[in-house]
């Protein structure tokens, strides 16, 4: 059976979740306690209903035990995304993803159970900033507090060189796990290839290390 989703708070980031998911064709109940709100989303959702979803018994009406996976982007009210989510463990909903305002936020949700908390705004900032240090550097992704996943293109200190010659591992710690020419995605990159000056490598390893490799290897002097 097709899995049912639901987002509580229609603002910026919960409205796009809901616009993607029912683009995608997922059954999606959109829950908001401000009218105008749900208005905006009668047409978009499968379902869209007033309601404050700090009130356990309002949760339970609209039959939020039936959904598979239920999303939180209450932001700027922490204690009515805490309250919300603590309901929705008791009532043992079996996915709960939740959006953090702040890092504190983030450690309530973690210490009542939460598993999936999403902290958008401070890991887009992160990675604007990266790409504001260096143009070379196209993405960074988080993977967990320590470990990170970059996007980087060949600048001027790796245009012509070979992986073997960088030594990447051996000298910052970090793997290249796959290498974007054109449109080609080679996943298992030879290291005796010569980099071209818009390949794109990704890398993956420790921040620390991530930084040293940005520092040495992708900011252009
Ligand atoms: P964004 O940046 O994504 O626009 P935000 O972080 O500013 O959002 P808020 O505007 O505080 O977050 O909340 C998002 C939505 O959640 C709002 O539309 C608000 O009406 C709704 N909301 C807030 N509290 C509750 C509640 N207790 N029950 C249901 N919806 C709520």
């Amino acid at each position: 059976m097709k899995q049912e989703f639901a987002v509580i708070g229609l603002g910026r980031f919960g409205g796009s979740i809901c616009r993607e998911l029912s683009m995608e064709g997922m059954q999606v109940l959109a829950i908001d306690n401000d009218e105008e709100k749900v208005n905006e989303f009668k047409n978009i959702a499968s379902h869209a209903v007033i309601a404050d979803s700090t009130d356990e018994t309002a949760l339970k009406e609209i039959g939020i035990k039936n959904i598979d996976h239920v999303i939180v982007a209450i932001g700027e009210n922490i204690q009515a995304s805490i309250l919300t989510a603590v309901i929705l463990t008791d009532l043992d909903i079996k996915r709960i993803t939740v959006k953090a305002q702040n890092d504190y936020h983030q450690k309530i949700l973690n210490k009542i159970g939460i598993d999936e908390v999403v902290h958008p705004e401070r890991d887009m900032g992160r990675r604007i900033a990266h790409h504001i240090i260096s143009n070379n550097i196209l993405d960074y992704l988080e993977l967990s507090d320590e470990h990170s996943i970059v996007e980087v293109k060949a600048g001027r200190k790796m245009a012509g060189r070979t992986l073997i010659d960088l030594n990447i591992r051996a000298n910052y710690g970090c793997n290249v796990v796959a290498i974007r020419r054109g449109d080609q995605m080679n996943v298992s990159p030879n290291a005796y290839d010569t980099l071209n000056e818009n390949d794109v490598l990704i890398v993956i390893g420790a921040d620390k290390d991530i930084n040293r490799f940005e520092k040495h290897l992708v900011i252009d002097d």
